[in-house]
Formats: C-alpha cells, structure tokens, sequence
C-alpha cells in the first residue's frame, strides 16, 4: 500500500473526520474546508481545498465552533495572568 499518510493525517471514520474538521475550525486561522475518502489509503484525510463541507453550514455546528472558540480565549487569557 502506497504510503500517502505521511503528511497528512487519516481517520479512519467519517465520524473521526467530521469531528477534526470541526476542531480545525475552532483552532486554526485557516482550517479545513472539508475531509474525503483517500483512494491510496482508504482512510478519511482533511483538506484545505474544494467547497466548503456541508457540515460546517450546519447552525449548530457553527453555534459550536463559536462558542469553543470563546472558551479558548478566555481559557488563554487565564493562563497569561
Ligand atoms: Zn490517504
């Protein structure tokens, strides 16, 4: 099996995927766009290409990004005091 995984991490289940993507999100200045199915790997790998994953369209998958992404700075601010 040719080794594409190298650079990119895999996830073995969309479930696994969806849930990095989100956490790109919340992380990242510019995350992921979206994950697919690797025909080398058969594993799940993110990308910052393409059109945006439904996923990310999803109210209460914004509604999540945004108020994780709250919690990380105000967690952030705590740590420099
Ligand atoms: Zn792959």
């Amino acid at each position: 099996m040719e080794d594409c995984s190298s650079k990119k991490k895999s996830y073995y289940t969309a479930d696994e995927a969806e849930e990095a993507l989100i956490r790109s999100h919340i992380r990242f200045h510019k995350p992921a766009v979206s994950y697919y199915l690797c025909e080398i790997c058969a594993q799940f790998h993110l990308t910052s290409r393409g059109e945006t994953h439904p996923l990310l369209l999803k109210p209460e998958v914004i509604a999540r990004i945004k108020k994780e992404q709250q919690f990380q700075d105000w967690s952030a601010r705590l740590k420099n005091k």
